[in-house]
């Protein structure tokens, strides 16, 4: 198609950020992609957990053309109708009342994190700390770095912004010992994605929220990643018998389209006019999208189709783990899943599935990640495996 370099093109002009994968994707549909050569891979990655209804679904495509021709964007001096849809349908199929729409993921936990100091400022005696734990991920921009508790994250960037309390991840005890009379929230991922999908204890959750009831602060759920249906539930707190008092959604909640949202309860909803904003959150173009998979995803129970699918996936996964010396554990809900190795080789595996025409994500260096589009069948996962097991057996 092209004889441009693509990879040299970026070495010449991108800022220095990105360790990509040597392939430059120009199309997609379904779960399938393609690169500049015309090779076809099966997209395991979907997106980073964004491609909801995987690549250009027809719903999507109709909904963005149509916002496209009658309104992408005018500001939130005025009302618009796309914005209060979206609202709409979050807040009937979620604990929350309010929402806040912004751009990303790390714009919605800013947000969530700059609600919960209102709040602190208003009803805890100007309580401003927020509690995170160890190896967590809640975005990029220098607060989020300073509330992701990684240090090589941090080390470049210091000194980090104040008012986070990094603490031992899966253990309650560590965050009632970093409570004070400082603290405003808690903020947590209810599964960890960035960390290598870490699942902590059942009831880890669940004694966080009586710890954050008893102090009277704040739970904040970081449901970016685990959030729209993408662990076998709309929410991924619904599994563990607690609601948040703020949440933060992203990367799969227009498919696609850039959106960050922030909701809260009415009791939390701690803003007033004036104390928050932003010139693109909840534009008319975004908005259309995300209500378009939103509906997507509750009309068509897609939660109960991720459920069916990622237990397919790690029971497949399971038997690789047996049949592969190489392969040590899987660990998931729903459509996002690892497996890890017993060796630091997961980039290698990465290159060496893409050679076979499948795109999986190296977490950690001994980690595989899978995140597909939601949409996923059991064929296509079973196609995936296959490909896996070809790559393991070359080692
Ligand atoms: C991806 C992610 C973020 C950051 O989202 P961006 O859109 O990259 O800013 C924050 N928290 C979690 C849990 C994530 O997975």
């Amino acid at each position: 198609m092209s004889e441009t370099n693509w990879p040299e093109l970026e070495s010449q002009l991108y800022l220095r950020t990105f360790k990509r994968v040597p392939v430059t994707l120009v199309r997609g549909r379904g779960v399938r992609v393609w690169d500049d050569k015309g090779t076809e891979y099966l997209d395991m990655v979907g997106g980073w957990a964004v491609d909801t209804l995987g690549h250009c679904h027809p719903v999507l495509v109709e909904a963005i053309e149509r916002q496209a021709r009658t309104l992408i964007h005018t500001s939130n001096q005025f009302y618009t109708v796309p914005q209060l849809e979206l609202a709409e349908i979050l807040i009937q199929n979620s604990c929350m009342d309010r929402v806040f729409f912004g751009n990303s993921g790390a714009e919605a936990t800013e947000g969530a994190v700059k609600l919960a100091r209102r709040y602190g400022r208003v009803h805890l005696n100007g309580a401003y700390e927020v509690i995170t734990v160890g190896n967590s991920f809640h975005g990029r921009t220098l607060a989020m770095t300073a509330a992701t508790a990684q240090p090589k994250f941090q080390e470049p960037y210091l000194p980090m912004p104040l008012g986070f309390v990094n603490v031992e991840w899966d253990d309650v005890e560590a965050i009632k010992a970093g409570t004070s009379d400082k603290t405003c929230a808690v903020m947590l991922e209810p599964i960890q994605g960035e960390a290598g999908v870490r699942i902590p204890h059942e009831s880890y959750l669940r004694e966080v929220r009586e710890w954050c009831d008893e102090k009277g602060i704040l739970l904040i759920l970081d449901e970016i990643q685990t959030g729209v249906a993408r662990t076998g539930t709309l929410f991924a707190y619904e599994q563990y018998g607690v609601e948040p008092d703020i949440m933060a959604l992203a990367k799969g909640l227009a498919s696609g389209v850039p959106i960050g949202a922030v909701l809260a309860k009415e009791s939390a909803s701690a803003f007033s006019p004036g104390d928050h904003g932003g010139t693109f959150g909840g534009n008319p173009l975004a908005c259309a999208a995300g209500y378009a998979v939103m509906k997507y995803v509750v009309e068509n129970d897609l939660a109960a189709h991720v459920k069916q699918a990622g237990a397919h996936f790690l029971k497949q996964l399971d038997e690789v783990v047996a049949d592969f010396p190489l392969a040590k554990e899987t660990r998931g809900r729903g459509l996002l899943i690892a497996l890890e190795l017993h060796e630091d080789i997961a980039p290698d595996v990465v290159l060496r599935c893409l050679q076979h025409g499948l795109l999986i994500n190296g977490v950690k260096p001994n980690t595989l990640r899978f995140m597909p589009p939601l949409i996923t069948s059991n064929d296509e996962i079973d196609e995936a495996i296959d490909i896996l097991r070809t790559v393991l057996s070359s080692y």
